[in-house]
């Protein structure tokens, strides 16, 4: 494989050893049994690598893992059961009590929960910050383990110049883990970028047709092993061998829907800044901040008070109401649903979001039939 290959040939690359198959099988086993007391005894003292046990290790799911490897340009990845148990089981096999964690504000709302509601309870110490303060301020990292990014942040979409942030980062020893669901490895890849650690939902783009829940963890090779060694076997968020085949189906045309999602969202852009009750973009696009390399199709806007934004949803064909992103359909998610959510660690009520804010998730429709759509809820949604 050769390093300059561009990420949709990387893509569409076929398995070579399937015996023509050109998808991987399904190997829907939970044990693997072995042909000899010799062979069994290899594998469990390490002298072999054939598979054992689903729980850690799957043919299936390692087809998988190897082609996101591939796409985030590391030495290995290791797949879980949702976006959020490669945090955890990421987060969980780097610190112990007394550890530093710096986290970038407006990160995913579940993620925060479960700095604030299992790691504090255990010892970890938290600080939130500003991309602005990762960026500039010299000492932030200062005794610091563990930098965790989301570039760019959820909610209200604000980029990190990552070249910067992993400079300061490698100066006071803190290890990087990111966050890239939102960019997927077609618009940025972080390690590239000097980051140690990639983090996805692959429930998102990844996966393109919200019909799974699942994550991923790309590193090298010695991360990989620590978390394969520490919380895949004994946190046990495992992803099924048919949720894997889903994702590397989903992999398949990741490129050419980053292209057409992208193409949406810059026309959006472009005539959203025309609409006298728009106030504000939160989009980023290409080369925003250094090794960004597109735009992609979730994006929040801010309205002004003339704007009934239960009427304005309710009002939209196209754009139906719900959480997630990265599929096929347009979404709309107004922030006063998230800010009136029940709980103690709501992060949007900690960072603060404007009422008026909506996120966008602009799917693999017609671009000019979604932006027909917009204009005329619009049109009806006079506050
Ligand atoms: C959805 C999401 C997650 C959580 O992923 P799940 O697969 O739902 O567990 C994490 N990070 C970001 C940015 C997300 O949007």
């Amino acid at each position: 494989m050769s390093e300059s290959q561009r990420i949709a040939t990387l893509l569409a690359n076929v398995f070579d050893d399937a015996d023509g198959s050109m998808t991987p099988p399904i190997v829907q086993t939970s044990l693997f049994s072995f042909d000899s007391y010799q062979a069994f005894e290899d594998r469990m003292a390490g002298r072999t690598n054939q598979p054992i046990y689903t729980r850690v290790q799957n043919p299936t799911v390692a087809a998988f893992e190897s082609l996101m490897a591939k796409a985030e340009r590391g030495e290995a990845a290791v797949a879980l059961a949702s976006g959020i148990a490669a945090i955890s089981s990421t987060l969980l096999a780097f610190v112990r009590p007394g550890s530093k964690i710096a986290c970038v504000e407006h990160v995913y709302p579940d993620t925060y929960k479960f700095m604030e509601r299992i790691l504090r309870p255990f010892g970890v110490e938290i600080s939130y910050h500003t991309a602005a303060a990762f960026e500039d301020d010299e000492n932030l990292l200062d005794g610091v383990d563990l930098a965790f990014l989301e570039s760019p942040s959820s909610v209200v979409f604000t980029p990190l110049n990552l070249p910067r942030v992993t400079e300061l980062a490698k100066r006071h020893g803190a290890l990087t883990m990111i966050d890239n669901s939102w960019a997927s490895p077609v618009f940025q890849r972080p390690l590239t970028l000097g980051v140690d650690i990639v983090i996805h939902s692959a429930s998102k783009y990844i996966s393109g047709h919200s019909d799974t829940v699942a994550g991923v963890v790309v590193s090298s090779l010695d991360h990989i092993a620590r978390i394969r060694d520490l919380t895949l076997p004994l946190l046990g968020a495992k992803l099924a061998p048919f949720e894997a085949f889903l994702l590397t189906r989903g992999l398949r045309t990741l490129s050419a829907r980053m292209m057409q999602h992208q193409a949406t969202a810059n026309l959006f852009v472009d005539r959203l800044a025309t609409v006298p009750q728009v106030r504000k973009i939160n989009s980023p696009g290409a080369n925003e901040v250094p090794g960004l390399t597109g735009r992609s199709g979730l994006m929040s806007i801010e309205f002004d008070n003339t704007v009934d934004i239960p009427k304005f949803s309710d009002a939209l064909q196209y754009f139906r109401l719900g959480v997630s992103w990265g599929g096929f359909e347009s979404l709309i998610l107004p922030a006063r649903v998230g800010l009136a959510q029940a709980g103690a660690q709501n992060s949007m009520q900690k960072f603060g979001v404007s009422p008026n804010l909506v996120r966008l998730n602009l799917g693999l429709e017609d671009a000019e039939d979604l932006w027909a759509d917009f204009v005329q809820a619009l049109s009806q949604s006079a506050a």
